[in-house]
């Protein structure tokens, strides 16, 4: 019998860092020591006390069973706490919250809820991948935000054209952004509360590394501290970047009532939850880990200075690295994103991302990715140095 793809994974943009990935192969059994500056996956471990109350919750067979579908009363309500503590959002946990199996799996399910064949979805380019496929999954049309450099990495809303504002259902926003390393500006997320009134468009912001900030006096905000932000949006936040812990699949989405419950209807037929005692951990983490998420911060900012300041002493055009542990770098005169990264790992053995793998608005630029101890960074630098001299 032969096998058939439906249309919809068939016509999936193809996978852009797979070239990438087999000449990394390539590199590796030829012996190479490979230095991977490519993948978003903190090294470090979760902290310890995370994991004991994982160990601790586990032993209860009352947490064997299937879990609640929107989350556990008392995570919603820790979730709930944080919000109000760390960005000042006031929110309801039954009906402004839901947990996530990771923010990806919210971010992939949202479309289902809100958008129609043939329907608009505002995508900023370069993007996260799962913004695209959920899109194309509904059979919505994705309407691609470049995000240039002119502009610090945010999207002209003022150029998406009538016709298409009044199609939009969705705008996906993500600040601090993957992979520019971006921050937003409060102007910013008011044009954004204006213009989804304007047209009555959902905005869906992605907040997955709220945590990775480099100056403690200026905490980066959450989009639902605009005014107005309530009425209009949800926001994806999770644990995976905030804690190390991006295999334990744990996250929530927070907002407006209705959009959450269109979510959460989505969810009821698709999973069934988050395991009780990772629910429990996610409690713990936002409970008692202010001093854990200073520690992975500072943990960044060494490793983010020493890197920024060596890329720019050898002569590398740094494009944007205000937060998250990634640095956008634009490409040398005469390369493209994909050129320059074969180059890098042909000849300096390093593994970035082509930045055009995150949508063509990110040609031109490539990503590094701080996720290696100190002493791994200054090799790279080291053989970066080789490399362009
Ligand atoms: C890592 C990341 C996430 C978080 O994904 P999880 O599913 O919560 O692990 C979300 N958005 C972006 C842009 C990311 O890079």
């Amino acid at each position: 019998m032969k096998i058939e793809l439906a249309n919809r994974i068939r016509n999936l943009p193809p996978y852009l860092f797979a070239e990438v990935d087999r000449l990394k192969g390539e590199q590796i059994k030829k012996g190479v020591d490979v230095i991977d500056l490519g993948v978003g996956d903190p090294d470090q471990p979760t902290p310890r006390f995370i994991i004991e109350e994982l160990q601790k919750r586990s032993e209860d067979p009352a947490n064997h069973q299937y879990p609640s579908y929107s989350g556990m009363n008392l995570f919603r309500e820790a979730v709930a706490r944080w919000m109000q503590k760390r960005f000042d959002v006031k929110l309801d946990p039954t009906s402004e919250i839901v947990s996530l199996i990771g923010s990806k799996e919210g971010i992939s399910n949202i479309p289902y809820a809100f958008v129609n064949p043939g329907d608009v979805v505002l995508i900023p380019s370069p993007g996260y991948p799962p913004y695209t496929s959920g899109t194309l999954f509904c059979s919505g049309e994705p309407y691609s935000l470049p995000l240039k450099r002119e502009n610090g990495f945010l999207p002209d809303l003022k150029a998406i054209p009538e016709e298409v504002a009044v199609r939009s259902k969705i705008l996906h926003i993500k600040y601090q952004n993957n992979p520019t390393a971006a921050v937003a500006t409060n102007e910013f997320f008011k044009q954004v509360v204006d213009f989804a009134k304007k047209y009555k468009i959902i905005v869906a912001s992605d907040a997955a590394y709220s945590e990775i900030y480099f100056d403690e006096k200026e905490k980066p905000k959450s989009f639902l501290e605009t005014p107005g932000a309530m009425e209009v949006g949800i926001e994806f936040h999770s644990l995976s970047k905030t804690f190390n812990m991006t295999g334990w699949r744990i996250g929530w989405a927070c907002g407006h009532p209705e959009i959450i419950a269109g979510l959460g209807k989505v969810k009821t037929n698709v999973d069934s939850g988050v395991f009780h005692p990772i629910q429990y951990a996610g409690m713990i983490a936002l409970e008692k880990g202010d001093e854990a998420m200073r520690e992975i911060r500072q943990l960044y900012k060494t490793r983010h200075t020493l890197f920024v300041q060596g890329l720019k002493k050898i002569g590398f055009d740094v494009a944007s690295a205000q937060a998250t542990f990634y640095v956008w770098v634009a490409v040398p005169k005469g390369e493209t994103s994909k050129t320059f990264a074969v180059k890098l790992l042909e000849k300096a053995g390093i593994v970035v991302t082509p930045g055009n793998g995150f949508g063509d608005g990110g040609e031109g630029y490539i990503r590094f990715s701080l996720t290696k101890e100190e002493a791994r960074l200054k090799e790279a630098l080291d053989r970066l140095k080789k490399f362009l001299g």
